[in-house]
Order: structure tokens, then sequence, then C-alpha cells
């Protein structure tokens, strides 16, 4: 009997900074000029060609070219069409590399582009500005170039372009224009054909456009944009077969249009919205292809194969199996690389995770399920493993459920009446007009990392690296005395990150030694993983902040990074509802909480860097997501004194979609990021007649640039037309661990000084 062939396989893009951070390394020693542009080169090519025979290996049918980047695919794909703002100077028709890093890290003379959150993930893309004048023009090597190198391998390549809807969608107008970019759209598109044209040239078959910008909620312009662009698309000139893709969503409600665009088959993403599929297979129209996103490519966790195959059969039932693709949902490049380098991770852990070059193993399995010598024992073992999750030690902990369900619900989310707690603590605290304080974390010098790295690969005893640890804290502590600052930390030394430390400090959370995934440009995190309920072992921070404490005289903050953040920076498990997961934390949080208030610690400020960035795409689930943050916020915070003092931190300046929870949160403090918007963040507050203290951001810490005593003076009055100085901190915008000492110091002192004749005039 015949074996019937498997079903077409691709992905969405691969990671590009390699398995080793190759790309990383290479490209911040060709910034500081320790490397040659060919050697830069060089390794992209070797990058490109390994990740593509790593594609081949597993069996794909197509090798997916032009997701490799030397910063970012958004400003790549700027450069293709000739986007380079004027205010560069710089010519748009040849966009050497050097002009291309000036665009994405600025140089002397220009700010970079924006870097801004890309959709619902925690990579960040460069904003592209689109002005009247802008010349579109075609400069396709870069998507040719490595066409051409796959197809002298012997790979199939199948390139991906971000659709011309979603880039002007993501673009801003240049600075003094007030140009809608997408009315730009008619005179990009022939830039767009003309490309496809040149694709087919290169003898490709299928090229896969990107419109993400479908998971989200659209206006009637961007329909019509739609519409306009891919009918012109369909019918200019010879070109590939178009796959347009839509994933980090559920597309839902502009499904219906979608199916109805003149292209040659669909992607969707069978992972965030499986509704989608089905509705998809449904309305397909005749002879078009449906790529099932079925691999998950945002999380971690092994695919759970017989689900899959329940949908592959539901869609198969209605689509030809020869229009049917199996996928990953989106670009694998928000997952790690692969788990070989992992040694340290609990055998049972490793068994339930999947990086990105595992991922494509599981696309691959799931093609061959029609298959006659299909593998029916790795479905069996798959069962076997997803099931092992449920009842593994760890994944389910009684004593957690428990208090989950009995304890929560006694709670007393709301504290007393913010007028109360605030003379309270104000009686405590004793703090002067104007108090001065900063975000928590002091330079991270690469004296700290290498003792870090020593004290990990054993060259440091645990009592030596604490009493290296101490040390810095004593002159952290010392200087922040001299500066004459009110409210004190003890400048988070022992942190490697404000996330991956507190998951290292509770139980459930599973910490990687190589699983970086790219952030922008070189920069990488490491989110951890969340695989169990999660619980408090014992206290995290309290040793730290008892001992800063023990130093001085002043408050020192107890510093606490809050459950959204850490939800929103790591992997987490999906075998419960992300709820359950936010409540534990909260509860183990507020533990925390309580423990270093019971050990004398009046302030305590838990940090929020990512509530705001999490908010949902899609307006209809943004009140749930809120409502949990804000309920995890309370839960941890809610069950001190009056007199004991919450701060949160928010470094953003996008406040208004979360305003009302930001009221909520019912901080006693909030400090935010205001020196680059000059305190126009402030008008809402006002507006709002937010009710509790602010300290809004007076330097902003993320150059290393030391503002004048003026500059801040102005920023503080500024401040003061804004809110009373009876609720007014001084402050920078963010914490202080990518400065250096010097500039530390110099600004501190500026800022100190400002403030003292600030009060000076009240
Ligand atoms: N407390 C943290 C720090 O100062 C806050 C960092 C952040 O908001 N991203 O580094
Ligand atoms: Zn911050």
């Amino acid at each position: 009997m015949a074996v019937m062939k498997s079903l077409t396989t691709h992905i969405g893009g691969y990671p590009r900074i390699g398995a080793q951070r190759e790309l990383k390394w290479a490209l911040e020693k060709y910034w500081s000029s320790k490397i040659t542009r060919d050697e830069l080169e060089q390794t992209a090519s070797e990058l490109r060609q390994r990740h593509w025979q790593e594609q081949q290996g597993a069996g794909l049918s197509f090798v997916t070219t032009n997701d490799f980047s030397f910063y970012d695919q958004v400003l790549d794909t700027a450069c293709v069409f000739g986007i380079v703002p004027e205010r560069f100077g710089l010519s748009n028709t040849a966009v050497s590399l050097d002009d291309y890093f000036s665009l994405a890290r600025g140089n002397k003379d220009h700010a970079a582009l924006a870097l801004t959150k890309w959709f619902n993930t925690n990579y960040h893309y460069l904003v592209p500005e689109i002005s009247e004048k802008i010349d579109f023009t075609l400069n396709p090597d870069h998507i040719l170039i490595p066409i051409r190198e796959a197809i002298e391998l012997g790979h199939n390549p199948k390139p991906v372009l971000i659709g011309p809807v979603t880039l002007l969608s993501l673009s801003r107008p240049a600075r003094g224009s007030q140009i809608n970019p997408l009315s730009r759209l008619p005179e990009l598109l022939p830039h767009y054909a003309k490309l496809l044209q040149e694709i087919k040239a290169e003898g490709v078959e299928w090229i896969q456009i990107d419109e993400p910008i479908l998971s989200c909620d659209l206006s009637p312009e961007q329909h019509k944009a739609l519409a306009s662009a891919y009918d012109y698309l369909s019918n200019t000139g010879t070109r590939p077969n178009i796959l347009l893709a839509s994933y980090y969503g559920k597309i839902a409600n502009n499904l219906n249009r979608t199916l109805t665009l003149p292209v040659e088959g669909f992607h969707i993403d069978a992972v965030s919205a499986p509704e989608d599929i089905c509705t998809a297979a449904r309305y397909l129209p005749e002879g078009k292809v449906l790529s099932i996103g079925i691999v998950d490519a945002q999380n971690i966790w092994i695919n759970d194969l017989n689900q899959s195959r329940a949908t592959i059969e539901q869609v198969a039932s209605r689509v030809p199996k020869e229009l049917i693709w199996i996928g990953t949902s989106c670009s694998l490049q928000h997952v790690p690389h692969q788990l070989d380098s992992e040694n340290h991770l609990d055998a049972n852990i490793l068994n339930w995770l999947a990086f990105a070059k595992e991922k494509l193993n599981e696309v691959s399995l799931l093609s061959r399920l029609f298959n006659d010598d299909h593998e029916e024992s790795r479905f069996a073992h798959n069962a076997t493993l997803i099931e092992s999750r449920k009842t593994a030690a760890g994944s389910y902990v009684d004593s957690v459920r428990q208090r989950v369900s009995t304890e929560l619900p006694k709670i007393t989310l709301k504290r007393t009446a913010f007028e109360t707690r605030q003379k309270s603590q104000r009686e405590q605290l004793k703090l002067p007009l104007l108090p001065t304080t900063t975000i928590g974390s002091f330079p991270q010098t690469s004296e700290i990392r290498q003792a870090r790295a020593k004290f990990r690969k054993g060259g440091l005893s645990h009592a030596q690296y604490q009493s290296f640890l101490q040390q810095k804290t004593k002159e952290c502590i010392e200087h922040q005395e001299k500066l004459g600052l009110d409210v004190l930390v003890h400048g988070e030394f022992e942190r490697n990150d404000m996330v991956e430390y507190f998951a290292e400090g509770l139980e459930g959370f599973a910490v990687t030694e190589f699983g970086w995934v790219q952030s922008y440009g070189s920069r990488c995190t490491k989110p951890p993983i969340i695989w169990g309920d999660v619980h408090r072992p014992k206290a995290i921070t309290l040793d730290w902040i008892r001992y800063a404490q023990s130093l001085t005289n002043k408050p020192v903050k107890g510093m606490l990074t809050g459950t959204t953040t850490i939800l929103q920076w790591s992997f987490i498990r999906t075998d419960i509802p992300r709820i359950e997961v936010s409540q534990q934390i909260a509860l183990a949080l507020r533990d925390e909480v309580l423990d270093l208030e019971a050990s004398g610690t009046k302030i305590i400020q838990l940090d929020e860097a990512a509530l705001r960035e999490g908010l949902p795409l899609r307006k209809d689930e943004q009140a749930a997501y809120l409502e949990e943050s804000c309920h995890s916020f309370l839960i941890s915070t809610s069950g001190v004194e009056d007199s004991t003092q919450i701060h949160t931190h928010m470094c953003y300046s996008q406040f208004d979609a979360i305003f009302d929870t930001i009221i909520d949160l019912d901080a006693d403090v909030i400090s935010i990021e205001t020196t680059r918007n000059r305190m126009a963040l402030l008008d809402v507050f006002q507006q709002k007649n937010y009710p509790n203290e602010i300290g809004p951001g007076v330097w902003d810490i993320h150059s290393p640039r030391v503002p004048s005593v003026e500059e801040i003076s102005d920023l503080i009055q500024r401040a003061l037309q804004h809110i009373p100085a009876e609720r007014l901190w001084i402050n920078p915008d963010c914490g202080l661990k990518t400065r250096a000492w010097p500039e530390t110091i110099a600004s501190l002192k500026h800022l100190v000084q400002a403030t003292l004749s600030a009060r000076a005039n009240l």
C-alpha cells in the first residue's frame, strides 16, 4: 500500500541570535571595532546556514528565509523600502550596514528610532518614521541574497516578509509631520509588487507575508487598506504564491474578511485562538492552503500531540490534505534555541520542555500524522509526559491550593482610606517635603558581574561572595547618606535580574542556563519557567534589607518585583489558568511584604515595570487582565499596617489605558518616568485627581549624561504645577543598574541640590 505523503511543513521564523548567542557577541565586538564587517557578515552567514540545516534536518518542507536580522526585522523591512527618516541625512537607496546601525542605535548627532514592544511579546522593534516626502524605493538585497544562499545549499526557501499594512500601522509620523502613515500605502505597494516579482525570479514558490495586525482591533481604514493591498499585490505582475500569516492572538471578527483576500493561503495561530482554526477550516475558499500554527512559538512546553492531532483531523475533515500545512504559531524567535545546552534542569522538567530546535521535530512529527507508518508510540509517550505533569510533585502542591482556596477569600483587599494612612506614615517616617529617593538598583559594575560569575563557577565561596556583596551594599548606603537622600535603598547588588532573582527564591520556578531570547538588537533576556505551584520556602530579600537598614538611621526601602511583572517576564505554565498562577505568586509576595514589615521595614516597593506592556492587544480582553493585575497587587500589599508605606514603580509613559487600575492599586507612592516627556504625563494624574503621592522621574537614566541642577529644577517646578508639594517625591526615572558610578554620583548630587532649593522656595 502506498505511504501517504506527509503534510507540508514550515515555521514562521527561527531564533537568529544563535544557540550560544553568537550574533550578540559578534555585534558587540563589531560595534567596539574588535572585528571587521566581513567577520560580522561571516558569523551571520554561518548562523543562517546552521539554522536552515536544523530545519532541513527535521525534515521541514521549507526553510524560512529573511527571518535573520542584524538588529530588528521591522527596521530591515523599512530599509528594504527606503524608509529612512530624513532627519538622519542618509541615502535611502543604499543603506550601508553602518547606516543601518545608526538608525538602530543613534549616533552622536541623531537619536535612534524609537524602540517599542512588538505586539504581545517581549521583543522590541524600531518604529519606522513616515513623512509626506519620503520616497519609497526598493533595496531587495537583504531578502534576495539569503534566498540565493539557501537555494545554493539545496534548500527550498520560503521567505517571510512583514506585510505593508502591518508595517505602516506600526509606523509613526516623522518629527514635524502630521501624516497618517497608512495614507501612503498606495505609493508603497508598487515596491512590494516589484519585490515579489524579483523573489519569484529567484525561483521561489511561496512567500509568507505577515500581517499580525490582524490580531488587533482594526479600524475601517485598516480593513480597507488590507483589501486594497492584497488586491493590488495579487493582480500585479508575476509573483510567488502568498501565504498570508496572522499570529499573536485571535483574528476572530477579522477572520471573515481575511478569508476573502485574494491570496493563495492563510496561516492561522491555532495556539492563541483554537476557535479561529475551526472557523477558517469551515469557510476556507476552495483550493486555498490553510497553515495550522499548532506548535506554540511563544512558550516552551512540549506540544500536546494528541490534542493537536484532534485539531488537525478536524481541519482535514473539511480541507484536502494537500492543502494543509503544519507550522509554528508564529516565529520561534520568542523561545530559546535548544535544550541540548541545559545541563542543570531537573530531568522531569526537561521532559516537558521544547525550545525552538525541539519544536521543529514536533512540527515534523505532526505532519506525518496521516502516513501509514506514523509513529504511534511517540504520541503515546507524549500523552504519558503530559499526564506526568499533572501528578508530579511540585506541579500540584496541596498546601498552596488550600491556601488559595481558603485564605485568599478571607483577605480584605482594601486598605484604610489613603488620608488616614498618609497621616500615620508621616508621623512614623518624618520625611521632609519633596522627599528624595531612588528606584532601587545602583550600578551593576563589571566588578559585581565578575564576582557573580566567579561565585557561580565555584571560584568564590558562599561566604566570600556574601561578604563582597555586603561590602558593596555598605558602600552604597554610605554614598546615599553622603548625598543626603531621604529614603535609601540597598542597591540590589545581589540580583542578576529583577525577575530571575525572585524565580530563584520561589518554588515552582526553574531557571535555565542558556535559555536566552532576543529582546532587541544584541540584548537578550533569560525568562524563568513557571512549571509548578508557586510558594516561598523562606524569606527572599529580608536579610539584605535588614543588613542595609542596620547601617543607617534613614529608612531603607524593601524592594520587590510585583506579580504581573514576574508573570509577564517568565514562561508561564498553561496547564492551569493564569489567574491561579498569579494568585500563588501574589500570596508568596504577601508573605515577603509582611516579613519585611515585621522586621522593621517601613517602606516597601513592588515594581510593576511590565504592567502596562502586558495589556492585551484586544480591548475585550483588557479588563480581565487589569483586574487580575490589580488583584494580585492588592493581595500582596493589603496586609500591612497603615503606617507602612507601599510604593510601586512603573517606568514608562503611556498610562491612559491603565489609569483607573493605577488608582485602584492604591499604592501610597508611585514613581513614574517623566523626564523625556517633561512632566506631560502628569496631566492625566492631575485631570483625574490622582489622590496618592507621586514621584515623577527627573533624571533620564537611559544615558550617561549628567543633568544640570537647572534642568532638574525646571522639571521640579513643572511637576509642582501639576501636583502639590505635599504629595510630590523626587527621584530618577528608573533604577541605576546600567549606569556607572561617576555619573550616578554627579546626577544624584544635582538631584538633591535642585530639591533643596525647591524646598527653600515652597
Ligand atoms: N527596582 C528595579 C531597579 O531599580 C526597577 C527596575 C525597572 O523598573 N525596570 O532596577
Ligand atoms: Zn523602571
